[in-house]
């Protein structure tokens, strides 16, 4: 059994105060059975996050990540971190290959393989994000893109470290815009996903393997998607920004289980 997990990005928001609230509305919230509660803020707020919640005693278990990693361990590369350094200040977990990373970043395939094989060796562990455009999709292409996308990963990582991953498969068409892929469409995609991991890993990887939908999860359309087989989880960005609407999506998972 592939226990649910829901991840929040925070992406480029919060502050101290923020961080000192949501841990408090955090403490509010029931314990959350039987699912995984992961959190990806800024990295310099992943130490503090983890002492509030601490301090608060959340109600939630929760982990925590990053959002980005570089793919060197050290090095003349100013502005980055490396998934070293990330595990050093408190980080179980990043995400790797984030679409936003992708199009605002430029990180291509080859890049996102090189993140997910220093997160792995560093002893991160890595939720890689996949997913096509709404140009790809209209094009009819949105199967082959993600394929690539993973098929890529497992040529120059390894096999054995994306079948180490958890995967996020990310429609872009449906990040941040309101417009979330309908129950159906997502279950199909994941299928998708699952098929190119059993490929490329083998069918015990891909039967073990979580795979996460992300794009505009909120509150009310959370259960629907979870219960479909394939989706083992969310990734959400915007409503993980509030934390009742977090730990509402927490408590859907915990009904779908
Ligand atoms: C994301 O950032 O990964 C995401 C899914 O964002 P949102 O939930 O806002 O669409």
């Amino acid at each position: 059994m592939r226990k649910p997990l829901i991840a929040g990005n925070w992406k480029m928001h919060g502050d101290s105060p923020f961080v000192a609230r949501y841990a408090a509305a955090l403490a509010d919230a029931g314990p959350s059975a039987g699912v995984e509660v992961l959190l990806l803020p800024p990295a310099p707020y992943v130490a503090p996050l983890a002492q509030a919640l601490e301090a608060a005693g959340a109600g939630l278990q929760v982990a925590l990540g990053v959002q980005n990693v570089h793919g060197e361990a050290s090095g003349a590369f100013t502005g980055e971190l490396s998934a070293e350094m990330a595990r050093d200040l408190g980080a179980a977990w990043t995400l790797v290959g984030h679409s936003e990373r992708r199009a605002l970043f430029g990180e291509t395939d080859e890049v996102v393989a090189g993140k997910l094989a220093a997160a792995a060796r560093a002893g991160l562990a890595p939720m890689l994000c996949v997913g096509e455009t709404l140009a790809e999709r209209e094009a009819g292409s949105a199967e082959a893109v993600v394929r690539r996308q993973l098929r890529v990963v497992a040529g120059e990582a390894g096999p054995a470290v994306l079948a180490s991953a958890t995967v996020a498969y990310e429609p872009v068409w449906a990040i941040g815009t309101g417009r979330t892929a309908t129950p159906g469409q997502a279950q199909a995609m994941h299928e998708v996903v699952r098929s190119e991991i059993e490929t490329l890993c083998g069918a015990d990887a891909a039967g073990r393997l979580r795979v996460l939908y992300g794009g505009s999860v909120k509150p009310d359309n959370a259960a629907a998607l979870l219960a479909q087989p394939d989706i083992d989880g969310a990734l959400v960005g915007g409503a993980s920004l509030d934390a009742d609407s977090f730990a509402a999506i927490v408590a859907a998972a915990g009904g779908a289980a």
